[in-house]
């Protein structure tokens, strides 16, 4: 039995559907505080999926061979929303999972984040860097939360020798994101599609990489199955770099849409920069991303594009 939290998620949905496609049970828990019923909505018949409604912050008692640790807000708008309880599903869940892990001996994977990188000094950013985050501003709530989830596991590692794999995440997009989520690839698209302004924070120049969500969920099982060895952590992203100003123009330009864009305040400690620099991912896994951002969009517009015409239930 292999547990998801964070299943009703953009990228826990995905990552269910993939391990019940492998054969697995599928545990997903989930407190619905940004994920859906309607994203597993398809497994509901599935005798080898089951959903929990649970907040990872209190403990959790089942028996399962495998966590993935996916359960947090991650899109700024969200999770500073509520920064302390922010915090408390980045730790209290960490270590309740961490509990169960070694209870049950379980293998457990930590979805963790570039934002570990903070607005990094080192570009591309190795696994290596350790950072330049601020403690004290409105993203620490999300960085320190993930930096202290990494401590815990590898100090769950050191002390108690449980088999601990910790993901780096750069910037994940796809069908599942929800239309409000915040984040910059479904603003652009919901922009877009409704004819309204896409707004550029800042002067549009800063830089993500943006990787397509089955290349991404591909990463996070090949690091499941990986070694006892191998627990990263190891960056999963997809390295190819664009401006926002970038991907709003390929937005438009796929869509057919006449918005114009518009400049908005840039948020405070927005990262000016963000690449993965992933060849241990490539050593270690034998993983790259295979679909470039032109090929991801299409899918991913096609799916807000039914959402927001009614013709799916998701939000
Ligand atoms: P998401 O917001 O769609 O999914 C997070 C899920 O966790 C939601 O279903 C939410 O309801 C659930 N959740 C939140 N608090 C919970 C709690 N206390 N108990 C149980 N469930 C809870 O975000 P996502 O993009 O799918 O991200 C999934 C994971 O990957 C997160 O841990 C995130 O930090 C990490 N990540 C994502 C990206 C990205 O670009 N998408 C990048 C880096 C890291
Ligand atoms: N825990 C859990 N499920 C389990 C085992 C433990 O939720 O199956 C939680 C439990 O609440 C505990 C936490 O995980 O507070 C850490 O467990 P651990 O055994 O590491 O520490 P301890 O119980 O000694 O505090
Ligand atoms: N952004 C933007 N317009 C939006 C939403 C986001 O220009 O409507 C910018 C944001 O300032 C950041 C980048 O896009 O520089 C990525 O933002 P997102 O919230 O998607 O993720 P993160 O900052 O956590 O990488």
């Amino acid at each position: 039995m292999v547990l998801v939290t964070g299943g009703a998620g953009f990228i826990g949905s995905h990552l269910c559907r993939r391990l019940i496609e492998a054969g697995h049970e599928v545990l997903c828990v989930d407190n619905f505080f940004t994920g859906e019923r309607a994203n597993v909505e398809g497994l509901f018949g599935n005798t080898r999926f089951e959903l929990i409604r649970h907040d990872v912050t209190f403990p959790l008692y089942v028996e399962v061979d495998e966590i993935y640790n996916l359960a947090c807000p991650a899109s700024p708008v969200h999770y500073q929303f509520d920064p302390v309880q922010t915090t408390k599903v980045s730790v209290h869940g960490a270590i309740n999972l961490l509990g169960l892990a070694k209870r049950v001996k379980a293998r457990i994977l930590q979805a963790s984040t570039s934002e570990v990188y903070g607005d990094p000094g080192v570009h591309p950013q190795p696994e290596s860097y350790w950072g330049h985050v601020n403690p004290i501003g409105p993203r620490a709530c999300y960085d320190e939360g993930k930096r202290c989830a990494e401590t815990l596991f590898f100090d769950y590692h050191r002390q108690h020798a449980l088999p601990i794999k910790v993901a780096r995440i750069f910037n994940t997009y796809g069908p599942y994101m929800r239309p409000d989520d915040g984040r910059v690839v479904s603003n652009f698209i919901v922009q877009a599609l409704r004819g309204e302004p896409i707004t550029l924070y800042g002067d549009g120049q800063q830089t993500r990489s943006f990787c397509y969500v089955s290349d991404l969920v591909e990463g996070l099982v090949r690091l499941m199955e990986s070694p006892p060895e191998v627990t990263g952590p190891i960056n999963l992203g997809n390295p190819v770099e664009f401006t926002m100003r970038e991907l709003a123009e390929l937005v438009l330009q796929i869509t057919g849409s006449k918005s114009a864009m518009v400049f908005r305040p840039l948020p405070q400690d927005d990262p000016r920069q963000r690449q993965p620099d992933i060849r241990l991912a490539k050593a270690t896994l034998d993983w790259a991303p295979t679909v470039p951002l032109e090929e991801g969009l299409k899918p991913t517009i096609a799916y807000f594009d039914a959402l927001l015409a009614g013709r799916l239930t998701a939000v």
